[in-house]
This record gives C-alpha cells, sequence and structure tokens, in this order.
C-alpha cells in the first residue's frame, strides 16, 4: 500500500502542510509516497483560464517533478476532462496503485469544493481515507466574523479582526519544510503544451518572463523585501515604476504562499506588519485584501457562479454585445485601441506580459463597465484568459469593486476620470510612452489626452481619437445605476 498527496494549487514542496503531512505518514507506515495532479482541460476552458497561465502551470509542474524526483517521490499525471469525470478517474488510480490516503490541500472556490466532496464520497465507497489541510489563508473562512456571526462584506473591520486575532507564531513557525528523500520511483513527463490551449502571438514573450519553480519564486520575494518593500507605501501606485512585487503569478498557483510572504515581511520588519504608513504594513493589507475575497468566495458562494454580490446590480442595462457599435467598442478595450492612452497602454501590457498592474487593473475595469457600459462579467473573462495569476477570487473581487457591484466596492458614482488618472500616476508618460510607441514624441503634458489629429489621411499618426465622449458616458452610467435604484 501507498501514501498520495495530491498536488492542486499548491506547486510547492516547502510549507505546504498536505504535503508535509502525507510525507510523515509515509514515513512512518513505511510505505511508498506517490504524488499527483490531475489535468482537466475542459474545466479550465469552462472556468476561462487561457493559454498563459496554464503554459506557466505545465512549467511549474515540470519543476515540482524535478524537486519530487530528488525526493524520490514520483509525480504522476492523470488527464480527465472536468471535475464530473475526475473521481473516478483518482479512484482507479488509487485502487491500480494500492492507495491507502490521499491526502490535499483545500481549495475554496464553489466548484473545486463540490469535487472534492465528490472524491472523498468515491474514494470512501472503496475504503480508501482521505485527509484535507488548510493552506490558502491563514484564518480559515469561517473563523473570523463581525459580531452577529456573519461574514465580513466590508473590509476595514475585517482587516482589523484578521490583525488583532493574529498570533506571530501564524508566520513565525512556518510548519513545514520540504520533507526527507525515500526510495526511488519514477516520474510522469509533463507536457510543454495541452492541445485545448494553443499558443498565441505573445505566447513564448510571456512565458520567457514569468520563470517557473518554487526557486524562482522565493529569489522574487527575497528580491521585493530587500529592495522594494520598504518603498512600497509611496511606488505602488505607479505603474512606469517597479513597485510592487509581480508575485501574483506564483501566489496565484501555490508555488509561493501569502504564509511564505507575510513570514518574510514579518521578519523584515520585526513585526511590524500593523502600520498602514509603511511599506510592510500596506503590503500586509493588500495581502488581507486577497485572504478577504478568498473568505467571500465561501460565505457567499454566489460570487463563484458569476453572479453580482449585490443582486439588485443584476438589473443594470449593461449594453449589448449583440450591437456591433458595443462589439467594435469592447474589441477597442482589448486591443488597447480606445484612444485613452493610460487605457491603451495597460490592455497592452496586458496582452504583450500577461499581467498588468494594480492601478490599471482598477482603471481599464472601471473604463469597460463604466464608461462603455459593457457587463463586468465580459472583462472579468477577458483578464482570466489572459492573467498569468488567473484567480477567481481577487480577479472577480476587482472586477465587482470596479463596476460598483459587489462587496465594499467603490460607489458607482465614483469613476476614474483615465486622463486625470493619467496625469497622477504616470505624470511624466513614462508608461504610456513605454507602450504606446506611436505617442513617443509627444510631451509629457500632452501624452496623456493626445492633441485631435486633423492631419490628412496620408500622414503617418495611427493612434485613434477616442471612441467614447467621457462626460455623456458618465451619464449614461449614472442613469444606469439610477434606474435600478428607483
Ligand atoms: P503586490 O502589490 O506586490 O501585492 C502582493 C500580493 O497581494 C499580490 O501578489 C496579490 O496576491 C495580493 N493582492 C494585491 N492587491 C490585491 C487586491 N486588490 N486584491 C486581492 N489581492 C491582492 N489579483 C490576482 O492575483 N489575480 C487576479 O486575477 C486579479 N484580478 C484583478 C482584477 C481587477 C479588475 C483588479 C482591480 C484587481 C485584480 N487583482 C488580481 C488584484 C491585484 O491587481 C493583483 O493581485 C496585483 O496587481 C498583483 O501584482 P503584485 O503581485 O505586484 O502585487
Amino acid at each position: 500500500p501507498k501514501q498520495l498527496i495530491w498536488f492542486r494549487a499548491d506547486l510547492r514542496c516547502h510549507d505546504n502542510p498536505a504535503f508535509w503531512e502525507a510525507a510523515q505518514a509515509a514515513r512512518e507506515a513505511q510505505q511508498p509516497l506517490l504524488a499527483v495532479f490531475i489535468i482537466t482541460p475542459q474545466q479550465w476552458l469552462a472556468h476561462g483560464l487561457g493559454s498563459n497561465q496554464v503554459g506557466f502551470l505545465l512549467r511549474n509542474l515540470a519543476q515540482l517533478g524535478q524537486q519530487l524526483s530528488q525526493l524520490n517521490i514520483p509525480l504522476k499525471l492523470l488527464n480527465t476532462p472536468d471535475f464530473s469525470s475526475l473521481p473516478k478517474c483518482l479512484v482507479d488510480f488509487c485502487k491500480e496503485q494500492e492507495v491507502q490516503r490521499v491526502y490535499y490541500n483545500q481549495q475554496l472556490e464553489w466548484n473545486e469544493r463540490q469535487r472534492d466532496q465528490a472524491v472523498n464520497q468515491s474514494l470512501h465507497q472503496e475504503g480508501i481515507t482521505s485527509a484535507s489541510f488548510e493552506d490558502q489563508v491563514i484564518f480559515p473562512p469561517g473563523q473570523l466574523r463581525t459580531g452577529k456571526g456573519d461574514y465580513y462584506t466590508v473590509f476595514t473591520p475585517f482587516y482589523r479582526k484578521w490583525l488583532g486575532q493574529l498570533n506571530p507564531q501564524q508566520l513565525t513557525t512556518l510548519p513545514c519544510p520540504a520533507p526527507q528523500p525515500q526510495t526511488h520511483l519514477t516520474s510522469d513527463p509533463v507536457p510543454e503544451q495541452l492541445e485545448e490551449f494553443p499558443p498565441h502571438p505573445y505566447y513564448q514573450q510571456v512565458q520567457s518572463l514569468w520563470p517557473a519553480g518554487e526557486a524562482a519564486a522565493l529569489q522574487q520575494l527575497d528580491d521585493f523585501i530587500n529592495q522594494a518593500l520598504d518603498h512600497y507605501a509611496q511606488a505602488r501606485d505607479f505603474p512606469a515604476q517597479p513597485g510592487t512585487s509581480s508575485l501574483s503569478p506564483w501566489l496565484a498557483l501555490g508555488v509561493l504562499s501569502a504564509r511564505q510572504c507575510l513570514a518574510a515581511a514579518w521578519q523584515a520588519t520585526q513585526g511590524r506588519l500593523a502600520s498602514k504608513d509603511t511599506g510592510a504594513g500596506v503590503w500586509t493589507s493588500e495581502l488581507i485584501w486577497r485572504e478577504f475575497y478568498r473568505h467571500l468566495l465561501v460565505g457567499f458562494p454566489r460570487v463563484s457562479r458569476g453572479r453580482a454580490f449585490k443582486p439588485e446590480t443584476e438589473k443594470l442595462a449593461w449594453r449589448s454585445l449583440n450591437n456591433p457599435e458595443v462589439q467594435q467598442q469592447f474589441q477597442a478595450w482589448q486591443e488597447g485601441r480606445t484612444g485613452f492612452p493610460l487605457v491603451d497602454a495597460a490592455m497592452r501590457q496586458l496582452v504583450a506580459t500577461g499581467w498588468m498592474h494594480n492601478r490599471l487593473r482598477m482603471l481599464t475595469a472601471m473604463f469597460l463597465s463604466k464608461h462603455l457600459l459593457i457587463d463586468w462579467r465580459e472583462g472579468e473573462s477577458f483578464f482570466m484568459k489572459q492573467l498569468m495569476d488567473a484567480d477567481l477570487a481577487s480577479n472577480n473581487g476587482g472586477w465587482q469593486w470596479a463596476a460598483s457591484t459587489g462587496t465594499d466596492a467603490v460607489p458607482y458614482f465614483r469613476i476614474f476620470n483615465p486622463y486625470s488618472q493619467s496625469k497622477r500616476f504616470d505624470p511624466e508618460g513614462d508608461f504610456i510612452r513605454h507602450w504606446l510607441p506611436e505617442l513617443k514624441h509627444l510631451n509629457s503634458k500632452q501624452i496623456h489626452q493626445p492633441p485631435v489629429d486633423k492631419a490628412d489621411l496620408f500622414t503617418e499618426s495611427s493612434y485613434p481619437q477616442p471612441i467614447i465622449d467621457l462626460k455623456s458616458a458618465r451619464e449614461r452610467v449614472l442613469q444606469a445605476f439610477q434606474a435600478i435604484k428607483n
């Protein structure tokens, strides 16, 4: 008989509770430990994932396989279309391999939780036991509640409670190093690509920007803590500066844990994480936002199912994509051709790198949902497909925040003006110039709002005119929100 560790959104050996427990159990029982990862292409398509993140996942999986092989733990790959076929696939594998017990870290998304219930049932019918562990958050969903016993729906009290309840030991003693090697068994090769996720024109470039594996993630964390954490509070809003950690792609796949990030910040500041004035304090609050959105997934399962957090906003009259004009505007937004330089630069950054700066995610999401009045779910799907850090909780949370359909969202009448945002957060226009070389010749005053080009058809300038009039677009969305209030 054997023990099995099932890797999912936790593609790492260090600080991995399920892996640690599985390895301990195997050692004590003197049984071999096997590792498995299950590829579910149809499910990933249904979840809107794109080639960028799936490519990154495969590369991280290959790295994990190598790390595991140094411990003589073979990584087996199973491939089954979706979560409905997964329980049988896993049970058949367990029977064939004589697995006695399956270990895994919990995932919080609705479909994933339903899948795990079904898996547990099928395993138990065959006399195979399972054990699951908390991994994604410092406090399990449900553990932090309001005085009335409800889930928090507002960030600030959640943040205070989180800090108030934090026991330093949760961060200072990382529970589990990587386990010791066992006797050799052979792994499966990890494919470089899946046919369901074909490479697109930027695919190679995107993949080469993000090195796979735990060592790369830990190096990035180390560099950020040593070089940028102290300046985070001032630098984080300026997309032309490397002011944020860029750790989100590794965090999203669990190649790095939030606990490792917080522990590193804790160590660097001797535990001073609670101040909103320091880089470490502000960075901690961003990681608590991540946790807040994860708790919401469990407390309010409707957000996992494409529903608005605020039910009344389901009635908003979004402009239909069946209308060719709206379709064209949606496409212009996706391709960075709206005629609003900072919006376009941001969208080009997304497509070319698989990542976008947080300030610009807020801006472009608001531009789509408010100025273009296009359903936030369309933008959410587009982001999901492009982002290297695609993550249901944070992506949905961010989109519903920007569209004012979410909890603790921006008020509906607060609409970022793309020109003022540009002047404030890219004052010299450096970010715009990098992504829109066609505007390189403009000075730092003109670049935010290029002068209307009256040149004839034969001149070179290819930058489009604004696709909407900001003032009337603002009126339109305010009316749409007022209509559902009445
Ligand atoms: P840092 O500023 O260094 O922050 C450290 C970590 O904290 C991040 O890696 C991330 O895990 C977490 N974090 C930071 N800001 C937030 C936030 N506002 N909400 C939740 N977690 C946060 N983040 C994703 O990981 N995946 C997504 O799919 C995603 N989609 C988003 C969509 C929209 C419309 C918006 C407004 C935000 C979205 N975010 C998403 C949150 C945020 O933009 C990214 O986490 C951040 O830009 C990643 O860059 P970083 O690693 O340099 O962050």
